[in-house]
């Protein structure tokens, strides 16, 4: 999907859900996913504020918080929690996928692993309808492990 086809899948979905609810379409639910939406990758609340500052939409900490809560409740979001901190991800384009977290600079970044598909499939899941699923694979990044060797290459000269 082309990035203004997510965004409307996702503006559509969450136009269901308020008009199902008789909740109110506000502007700021739609202004926070749009921003929300154009971060990039793993995000905090914090840069998400900062851009939606950037934007003019100066939005309560308490209602960003909420409607986050209702993106993820909606499946539009995914909220990550790495040993860095909480990070949130616009999830809709990705279905499941796989993470690789360095354990020593806390940087993340997505590998595709095809045979994670079928593994899945064949995964018997306990009283439970699973539908996405996310791959953590914790280790050192290369530069890490450069620098960690150059520092013990150092240390016995
Ligand atoms: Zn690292």
């Amino acid at each position: 999907m082309m990035q203004n086809d997510v965004m409307t899948v996702a503006k559509g979905v969450l136009t269901s859900y308020l008009e199902r609810n008789g909740c109110r379409k506000t502007p700021e639910r739609y202004a926070i996913l749009e921003a929300a939406y154009g971060m990039g990758s793993y995000f905090t609340l914090e840069s998400l504020s900062d851009k939606l500052a950037e934007s003019h939409f100066n939005v309560s900490r308490a209602t960003l918080y909420n409607t986050m809560r209702l993106f993820i409740e909606l499946r539009l979001i995914i909220r990550h929690r790495f040993q860095t901190g909480t990070r949130y991800e616009a999830c809709l384009a990705t279905s499941s996928h796989c993470h690789q977290v360095c354990t020593v600079c806390g940087s993340i970044s997505d590998i595709d692993i095809p045979e994670m598909v079928n593994v899945m499939r064949g995964v018997k899941l306990k009283r439970f309808r699973g539908e996405q699923y996310t791959l953590y694979v914790y280790g050192v990044c290369s530069s890490c492990a450069y620098r960690i060797r150059k520092a013990q290459a150092a240390r016995n000269q």
